[in-house]
Order: structure tokens, then C-alpha cells, then sequence
């Protein structure tokens, strides 16, 4: 219930150095920022690296590119910047995503209350001034009454646990902490370890110019053509003049991308039709085949089976060793019910004579030696390891920081049987939290989500603002009854029946073994219409005061 009074032990604002703390300089924290200012309050971003991007400034890593179609997936909130930035391909690399992030923050001068080099380290409420104390690695703290946590769901890279990793004597990098310096790969003898989404776009890069490249894969995913292309001038202007319907697009899908989903079942068209549209699909470009499938294809084992039968025979027409093509066909999970990697010929890179794949399947890992790798077959010598080992999702960015609540309840503690939140932004013990891109709020086309969370946050702290409150909290029945819906959602989706950090698997992370729901699995347009309703009857799910 809102109650509406000031409560008498609260710090005054004035008396706080900052009304608001953003962690994070990504693209929602640059964005987070943006909206605060123009409430007039003063807002301080603490950022760890040394320049804006978030994920687009620590995976720096060679191939790493936009997989969602560049003018999709950039800002829609400035039509000054719709108007100013042209896209240079259909689906931008890395360096051009992270010159946009700093056109836009130097746009809007955003750079002047960003602190960089800033991580954070713990995060501290303090129940009688009603604000959070926020620790930077190097003892500094800042005391603010908000705290937005804009730290992103892929962003704490995970190394394996194989023993010798610090013995190694040549380089090492993790695709997730790639040395700004780059590598170089000429003529070098390079190990990439996994294959998801990085691994695949930083092998089929990388086999261009390494003497040898040796993948050490284990369980293999499920790629799909991303049939990139340069974007012309007279292609931009068109793209531009469709921006409006593009978003408001975007705004109907089901997980904000271009892609929308067949409304057809894959058993209710002929077999003709069917093969004929998923040709389609395959040569489409990006998410086409796992976003715009049939609608019944993520649901029913039957109709899944059919469009993993169809992609496991274009891996089998595109490498020419059948051993080796069926080593990368996935026994384990059917097509989509992991993220689908996006490729550029990346089954023919195992047609070159300097290309080696190792299933750690058969041959597992057993140690990095000062040399290079001793699997249980073999052992290998090499000059540069590429770890592309994946992140701890979701919540592992919250696990890094001691965050502690009303009370000093740990959030650690509050999730230790996997996150629960109200609407993916707050968390009951945790007033004055918001979080961008937490747990249960709706992803997909992620820049689409930032900025409606991005919104609802700015609107909520202005309402408290507003109404002299200094206190706002989700209440545990909000939460509870926002993780059953999430827990309801996530039913009879071939996704949850599947390992994944979608599913908060991650064999690395001590703790993270078993199935948990970390993602909303309900469409855009219905987590957008809880979030709106909850706005319009004025919080009544939240403690405010
Ligand atoms: P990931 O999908 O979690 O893949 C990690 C890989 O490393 C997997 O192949 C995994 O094998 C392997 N691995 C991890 N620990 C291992 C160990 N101890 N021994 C052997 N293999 C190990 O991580 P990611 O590729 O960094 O991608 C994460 C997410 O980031 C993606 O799903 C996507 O959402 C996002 N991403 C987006 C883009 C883009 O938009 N362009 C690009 C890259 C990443 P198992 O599968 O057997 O665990």
C-alpha cells in the first residue's frame, strides 16, 4: 500500500552527494543517465572500464558483431541521433557499436558524470537515511539516495576450473576481457575453448590468419546464417524513413525483434510448403529462423525436430568430413532451445586444411600445460588460448558486487535458490534498487528493453520525487505473485528443459548446476502492459514513503 508521508528519520536529498547512483556506462546506463539529468537530478555513473559500451567495450574481441540488424538494435529515443548516425552494415561489428555508444554519450555531453575506472565493489543501504553507500574498488564511497544497477545480464566473463590455467606461457585472453591492444593471430598456433555465440564468431575470424587453429568444443550449438551486408547510402535513407514503423514494429513482437513469429503450426501446412519456408528462413537474414519459425516450433518436441532435422543437413552439406559434421550437429537440444549463434561461413571454416576440431565430448580437457593443452588423447602446443568460456548470466554481475539491502539482508542470500523480483526491476529488502535488464524483466532485442525499463525507472523515482517519499520497495506479495507469473511463463517452453544460462546453468560457477528460472519467458508486450498498469494505479505494489 503507498503510504504517503515523509518518514521523519530520512537524510534529506540535499544532504546526500548524489540523488542517484547508475553502476554501469553501457547502454543502459548511458541511457539511465540521460533520463535523470533531465529531472534535474544529480546523478553520478560508475563505470569499471575506462571508456562507455558496456558489452561493446569489453568484448572487443575479432568477429564480435551485432547479431540483431544494426538499425533495430541503437537507440530510438533521439530522433537527433536517428537523424545522425548511419549504420555502416546490416549487422554492425564491434569498433563501429562502440563509436556509436561514444557518439551518443558525447552527443549529450553524458561523459562529465561518468567516473570511470570505478568498480564497484559493494553496494550498502542504510536503513535511517534512506540511501545507498556505494564502494569503488580503491576505498572511495558514494552515498545517494537511488541506486540503479545498469550492469548488464552478460557482463562477468567465467574462466574453467582446469587446473594449470596460470602456467601458461604464451597468451591468454577471455573473449569477454579482450586486451585492448588485440592479439595477433598471424602465423600463431591458437586453441579457441567454446563454442557459443563468441567462440563461433571469434573462430571464423580468427582461422583466417592463425597457422593453426585447434576449437575445443563441447557441447555444440545449433548456427545459423547471418547473411550480412554492407549498407548503402540510398539503403540508409530508406531505413531511416521507416524508423517510426521499425520500432513501433518491434514494439509488437514478442521479444522486440524485427522477426515475427509464423502464426502457421509446422504440421498445418503441406510438407512442400513447409521445407519451402524454412529454405526461406535459413537464407533470411539474422534471427529469421529461430524468431520467425513456425509458431509451435519452441514448443512442441515434434515441430522442433523437423527444423533441427533441416539445419543438421545443411551442416552436413556445408563440411566436407562427415565425422567432424557430425560432431557439430547438437545431440543434446533441439534448434532454438539454446541462443542460436549467428555465422559467416563459419561450418566451412572446418573445411581448411589449418582447422582442428577436438570434442571435449571424447577427448575432454584434462590441463593447460606451460605449453598449450593436455586433453585425455593428446597434447598440444600452442602460442595463443582463446578462452570463450561464456559469462556467469543473469544474476553473477550482482553475485560480484556485496550488496546489502534493508537490515543488511546479503541479495546473495535473497536469490540463493535463483532471483526473484518484481517485474525484473526491484527486489523486496532492496529499497531504492532499480535494476535495467534484471533478472525476469523481458529481453530479447535488448536496447528495446533498456530503454522501456529505462523509462519506468526514470517515471517512478520522478513520482517519489514528486511526493517527498524517500522509500520504495517492492513489497514480497508483488514479488511473489511476479514470480509466479515468470514461473508460470516458463512452462511447456522447450527452452527450460535445456541446460543454458538461460536456464542458470553455468558448470564453472560453484553453485549454478541446477535449472532455475532467470528469464522471462512471456512476451514484450505483456511484461510492458503488468509494468504500465502497476505505473498507472500509482505503485499500489510498492512500499513507497
Ligand atoms: P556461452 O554461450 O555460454 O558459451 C560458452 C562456451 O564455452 C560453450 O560452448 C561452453 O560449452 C564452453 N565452455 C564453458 N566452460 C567450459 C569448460 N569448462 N570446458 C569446456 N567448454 C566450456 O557464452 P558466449 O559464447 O560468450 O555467449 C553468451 C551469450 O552472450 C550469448 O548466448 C549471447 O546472448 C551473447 N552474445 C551475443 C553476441 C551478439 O549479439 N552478437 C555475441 C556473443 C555473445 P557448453 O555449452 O558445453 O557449456
Amino acid at each position: 500500500m503507498a503510504v504517503q508521508e515523509t518518514d521523519p528519520r530520512s537524510t534529506p536529498s540535499s544532504a546526500l552527494e548524489f540523488d542517484v547512483i547508475v553502476i554501469g556506462a553501457g547502454m543502459s546506463g548511458l541511457y539511465q543517465l540521460y533520463r535523470l539529468r533531465e529531472l534535474g537530478l544529480r546523478v553520478r555513473v560508475l563505470e569499471a572500464g575506462t571508456g562507455v559500451g558496456g558489452t561493446w567495450y569489453w568484448n572487443r574481441y575479432p568477429g564480435c558483431r551485432f547479431d540483431s540488424e544494426s538499425y533495430s538494435y541503437g537507440f530510438s529515443f533521439s530522433q537527433e541521433v536517428l537523424d545522425e548516425w548511419d549504420w555502416s552494415e546490416h549487422f554492425a561489428g564491434q569498433p563501429e557499436v562502440e563509436r556509436y555508444c561514444n557518439f551518443v554519450a558525447d552527443k549529450f555531453d553524458l561523459k562529465r558524470d561518468i567516473q570511470f575506472s570505478a568498480r564497484v565493489v559493494s553496494a550498502h543501504f542504510d536503513d535511517d537515511s534512506h540511501s545507498w553507500t556505494v564502494g569503488v574498488d580503491g576505498d572511495e564511497s558514494y552515498r545517494a539516495r537511488f541506486m540503479v544497477m545498469a550492469i548488464g545480464l552478460l557482463s562477468a566473463p567465467t574462466m574453467p576450473r582446469f587446473e594449470g590455467i596460470e602456467d601458461f606461457k604464451g597468451t591468454s585472453a577471455h573473449t569477454g576481457l579482450w586486451p585492448k591492444e588485440g592479439i595477433d593471430f598471424d602465423g600463431k598456433r591458437v586453441a579457441v575453448i567454446g563454442t557459443g555465440a563468441s567462440g563461433i564468431q571469434a573462430i571464423q575470424e580468427i582461422a583466417k590468419s592463425a597457422e593453426h587453429l585447434t576449437v575445443f568444443q563441447r557441447r555444440p550449438n545449433w548456427c545459423v546464417p547471418l547473411h550480412n551486408d554492407p549498407i548503402s547510402k540510398q539503403e540508409m535513407a530508406e531505413i531511416r524513413a521507416g524508423y517510426d514503423e521499425l520500432f513501433e514494429h518491434c514494439r509488437q513482437t514478442a521479444a522486440c525483434f524485427i522477426h515475427t513469429i509464423d502464426p502457421r503450426g509446422t504440421f498445418e501446412v503441406s510438407e512442400r510448403e513447409r521445407y519451402a519456408f524454412l529454405e526461406q528462413q535459413y537464407a533470411a537474414r539474422g534471427f529469421s529462423m529461430w524468431q520467425g519459425n513456425f509458431r509451435d516450433m519452441l514448443t512442441d518436441h515434434a515441430a522442433n525436430q523437423v527444423v533441427a532435422d533441416f539445419v543438421a543437413d545443411k551442416i552436413r552439406g556445408r563440411v566436407k568430413d562427415q565425422t567432424v559434421a557430425e560432431k557439430l550437429i547438437p545431440k543434446d537440444h533441439g534448434f532454438g532451445t539454446r541462443r542460436v549463434p549467428q555465422e559467416t561461413f563459419y561450418y566451412e571454416v572446418y573445411n581448411q586444411p589449418n582447422v582442428e576440431l577436438v570434442s571435449m565430448l571424447d577427448t575432454p580437457i584434462e590441463r593447460i600445460t606451460p605449453a598449450g593443452i593436455k586433453t585425455a588423447a593428446a597434447a598440444y602446443e600452442f602460442d595463443v588460448i582463446v578462452y570463450a568460456t561464456g559469462f556467469d548470466a543473469v544474476s553473477g554481475s550482482f553475485d560480484r558486487i556485496d550488496i546489502r539491502g534493508s537490515g543488511g539482508q546479503a541479495l546473495q542470500e535473497s536469490w540463493s535458490l535463483g532471483p526473484r523480483t518484481f517485474v525484473g526491476v526491484m527486489v523486496d529488502r532492496f529499497p531504492n534498487m532499480f535494476m535495467i535488464m534484471g533478472p525476469h524483466a523481458a529481453l530479447g532485442n535488448n536496447p528495446r528493453s533498456i530503454e522501456y525499463n529505462v523509462e519506468w525507472v526514470t517515471d517512478l523515482i520522478d513520482f517519489t520525487n514528486r511526493n517527498k517519499q524517500t522509500w520504495a520497495e517492492a513489497t514480497p506479495e508483488a514479488v511473489g505473485e511476479w514470480n509466479a507469473f515468470v514461473v508460470e511463463k516458463a512452462e511447456g517452453s522447450l527452452a527450460s528443459e535445456v541446460d543454458s544460462w538461460m536456464t542458470g546453468i553455468n558448470l564453472n560457477v560453484e553453485g549454478k548446476q541446477m535449472r532455475t528460472v532467470v528469464r522471462y519467458a512471456g512476451t514484450a508486450p505483456e511484461y510492458r502492459a503488468r509494468c504500465d498498469e502497476v505505473a498507472a494505479g500509482g505503485y499500489k505494489e510498492l512500499r513507497l514513503q
